[in-house]
């Protein structure tokens, strides 16, 4: 699909136009170019390091979702996405560029247009990596906190002098 194309589905997801979806466009564009396609179970996933405007892309044309618990996010700071396939078996790695955005004398708009031309080979490191994608989303049992009452996912559940009790409950007895 053409890159502008891609963009406006984006840009519909994330509410407004900025060079950061314009970057996840091109994630995706190469992505569904080499033999990934959209997720609408957990065949894809996606593990990015950075919650920046650029993911939003990737939820909207990838189909990898937090709420399908198929976008993970490791929180390096670093315009990194790795892209797994359950169904080939393949997995790919983007890593944006440093030299391409630093010309400081672009505007925001005349940013988003530059990307928008270019090529995801230009704006990143691509390879293919190791297949090892992280576990399929677990459905768990929730517990409700004896402190609050509120139903909490097991594996958050702290235990506090014999009770069950959620993490926010837990800090605010610690404080
Ligand atoms: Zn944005
Ligand atoms: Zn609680």
């Amino acid at each position: 699909m053409e890159t502008r194309e891609l963009m406006k589905k984006a840009t519909i997801f994330h509410s407004h136009l900025c060079p950061g979806i314009a970057i996840g466009v091109l994630v995706a564009k190469y992505v569904l170019e080499h033999g990934f396609e959209r997720s609408s179970d957990e065949e894809l996933v996606a593990v990015v390091e950075t919650d920046n405007c650029s993911v939003d892309a990737l939820q909207a044309l990838l189909g990898t979702t937090y709420g399908k618990g198929n976008l993970i996010h490791n929180d390096y700071g670093k315009n990194n996405y790795k892209i797994y396939s359950r169904k080939s078996l393949k997995a790919v790695k983007l890593a944006l560029k440093a030299s391409v955005l630093d010309n400081k004398k672009l505007s925001r708009d005349e940013k988003i247009q530059k990307l928008l031309d270019l090529e995801p080979e230009d704006l990143f490191d691509i390879r293919e990596i190791e297949f090892d994608p992280p576990i399929l989303a677990q459905i768990e049992e929730s517990v409700p906190c004896d402190q609050c009452g509120e139903l909490t996912m097991d594996s958050r559940i702290m235990r506090y002098q014999e009770s069950n009790i959620c993490i926010p409950c837990y800090k605010e007895i610690k404080k």
